[in-house]
Parts: structure tokens; sequence; C-alpha cells
């Protein structure tokens, strides 16, 4: 199923597969990051679930025109205004119209498939720029006021780490020796992310990271979260 959503003069898609039970919803919001969704799609063939994948370039950002003006956005950063703003002015250019037009397409995107009416929310991510890892949340490092805990693995890639919103899921992904960042929903600032927007819906939520060439830890890693989601009883939707 394709789902077209119209932002400014262009078109955003969201490609969505599903098998079986349609819990877990697993999101891929980057267009770039095409290992996490070959690896969501993997366990969606082998035990269910749902997986949306945004379509427009093959870029990481979303480009629009609008009253002749250029607009960019990351579509991980839209889910409330202050995000907006940032992400809009960070990649160019602002305007109220062009706000707006993100604000609208975030809420179409939350709507159509019933986000916020979700049991727990499985993002899907690759890290790209070979600097972004789990090391990235400790202490006195770029993102530490983010995290309220961080779990370091020496025996897996620091590139390849779960961020999740919920400590049952800290401690459960912690003993099994995965990277692990638990955001802190009370400190974390407000960057328009999902995983700002999912806590404060108090809905359970994760973020697996991994390297581009990681496809098989990226597998390991969904089919972990999975096993999870049915040990806690997060299948079912609210
Ligand atoms: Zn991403």
């Amino acid at each position: 199923m394709r789902i077209p959503f119209k932002v400014g003069n262009t078109v955003v898609t969201a490609e969505v597969f599903e098998r079986g039970d349609a819990s877990p919803t697993m999101l891929n919001v980057h267009d770039d990051e095409n290992t996490s969704v070959a690896a969501g799609q993997t366990i969606i063939e082998q035990t269910g679930g749902r997986l949306i994948a945004l379509r427009h370039s093959g870029k990481r950002h979303v480009r629009f025109h609008l009253d002749g003006s250029r607009y960019a956005f990351d579509p991980n950063r839209i889910f409330s205004d202050d995000g907006i703003r940032a992400t809009l002015e960070q990649q160019g250019n602002y305007s109220e119209a062009a706000h707006q037009t993100v604000k609208r397409f975030a809420a179409q995107y939350l709507e159509c498939f019933a986000l916020d009416r979700e049991a727990i929310i499985f993002a899907l991510h690759n890290t790209v720029d070979e600097t972004f890892s789990v090391r990235s949340y400790l202490p006195g490092a770029d993102h530490a006021t983010a995290a309220a805990k961080v779990h370091v693995s020496e025996q897996r890639s620091p590139f390849d780490f779960f961020y999740v919103t919920d400590p049952r899921f800290f401690g459960h992904l912690t003993q099994q020796n995965f990277n692990v960042v638990l955001q802190d929903n009370t400190t974390v600032p407000d960057d328009g992310s999902m995983s700002v927007h999912f806590a404060r819906q108090e809905i359970p939520y994760l973020n697996i990271e991994a390297e581009m060439d990681h496809l098989n830890a990226q597998i390991d890693m969904v089919r972990a979260a999975r096993e999870m989601m049915d040990e806690l009883g997060l299948a079912k939707t609210k």
C-alpha cells in the first residue's frame, strides 16, 4: 500500500508493508536508511507486523517549494512547533506558511496510521555519519542531557544501539548486553523528534539504530525488540 502526502509542491509517499498481526508498528522516516527497512521487513515476514517507510528523494531531508521559496526539513524533527522552526531554520529558509505546511504533514502522518493509539512504536534508523553512536550520550558528550542512563557493551559496535523511552526496555535490553540509551523524558530537549512526541503521549517507544552495513546485527536487534514486546505484553493497541 502506498499513501501520498502533499508537502508544498512535493509528495512524500508512505509505503506500508503489513503481514499477520498489525503489531508492532515500525516507522522509518529517513529515506536514506534502507538497511533498517530491510531488517524490519525481515522480522515482519517472520513474525508479522506493520512497517511504514517514507519515500521522497532517497535522502534524509524532505525538500519542497512554497510561494517561490525553497524549504527543507528533517522528518524526525517535525512533531512539535519548536522542532519544526528549528529544522526549517537549520536547513535554510523559514516562513510561517512553510511551518504550517510541515505541521499539517506531521499531523496527517500521525492520524493516517493512528500512531497515537499504538501500544508500542519501533523506529528504524541507520547511523550514517561515523560519529553518532551510543557514546554520544555518555556524560560530557553531545547528547548527554537527553539520557537518563547509558549502557555500553564492549562486545558490540557502538554504532549499533537502542534508544528507548521506557525503563523496562532499558533493563531488558541491557541484560542481553546490547548498547542502550534510556531517554530522560523530563529533561530531554524538545527537538520535535518522535522519541519526545511518543514519550509525551506515554506510548513506549524505541529507536533501533545500526550501521548501514550491519544488516544482520540490525535484524538481531529488531528480533530482540519484538521478543521483548511479547514478553512485556505490549502487542495490543490501546
Ligand atoms: Zn534516521
